[in-house]
């Protein structure tokens, strides 16, 4: 049965969400888009360009005055969506920093949002005001450089984007894509001591310390899997993708040797592997 595309649905007293119809193995059941809010509202991650998505979030909004159009990222199922609507609600575009194409390499085309035109750029610690309450940008690069969380303040409520998801692990894809500032993103929100994550994608999160710190404990367990195989022989990224990810779907083959290529330019950074033409083995 498919989820409940498009509807509008209240989460608790000033926060709705919406889902947009782009479900995909990267999107699980597709981007969830949130308004903040009562009298005026704030839209986060406005989603994927779809014109049946753009008039659902114009629907409700309804009559109110939209402060601004936030995006986490710049990442096609996020802010596409972000300039009809500024188109339609007057609203300006604020939250994370364009993304020039050149600067993230040459797949970026495929999932990056070159078109993303910012009005305001938010800066770690910056922040908007909706209904007398902050919304404040929290700095998370990692799964891209730009990605920003976005904390609710006084309600304990962080908007996580795709730093932390619901359903999934993200992908960290390089080169825009970067273990190490990922993981110190991950150890930033541990510390951040909020109630309830509301990610772009899965279910809300409502014990966000111990699952920030699974995902930490996960991500510390694949790079010595990584290390343990690597230092038996000198490997390709295919070859460790296959060992190390037992009975992956197929479609996520690509993504998955984009975190095991994370993990090993963190472990080159830090002088514990080196890199022979295509394969890596650990440094002696
Ligand atoms: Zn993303």
């Amino acid at each position: 049965m498919d989820p409940p595309y498009d509807l509008l649905e209240e989460l608790e007293p000033g926060i709705a969400q919406l889902l947009a119809p782009n479900p995909s193995p990267f999107t699980y059941t597709g981007t969830q888009t949130y308004l903040i809010g009562t009298q005026e509202v704030a839209v986060i991650d406005p989603g994927p360009d779809l014109p049946e998505h753009v008039e659902a979030i114009v629907a409700a909004i309804g009559d109110r005055r939209v402060v601004a159009i936030l995006c986490t990222h710049t990442h096609r199922d996020h802010s596409p969506a972000a300039a009809p609507l500024a188109q339609r609600t007057g609203a300006p575009i604020v939250g994370c920093a364009a993304l020039t194409l050149d600067s993230v390499g040459p797949r970026a085309d495929a999932s990056f949002d070159g078109d993303y035109r910012p009005d305001r750029v938010l800066q770690d610690g910056e922040c908007i005001s909706v209904n007398g309450r902050s919304i404040t940008a929290v700095a998370t690069p990692g799964h891209t450089s730009n990605h920003l969380c976005f904390a609710l303040e006084g309600t304990g409520a962080l908007f996580t984007g795709d730093h932390v998801m619901g359903w999934s692990t993200t992908v960290v894809v390089p080169p825009d894509g970067d273990m190490a500032e990922y993981m110190r993103s991950l150890e930033k929100l541990r510390q951040h001591g909020d109630r309830t994550y509301y990610p772009a994608h899965g279910p809300p999160i409502s014990n966000p310390q111990d699952y920030v710190q699974s995902l930490i404990d996960h991500r510390l367990q694949r790079e010595a899997q990584i290390l343990g195989l690597v230092g038996e022989e000198s490997r390709a990224v295919s070859e460790i993708v296959v060992r190390a990810y037992a009975g992956l779907d197929p479609r996520l083959v690509a993504a998955a040797g984009g975190s095991v290529l994370a993990h090993l330019l963190d472990l080159e950074r830090r002088g514990l592997v080196v890199q022979e033409g295509e394969r890596w083995r650990t440094s002696r």
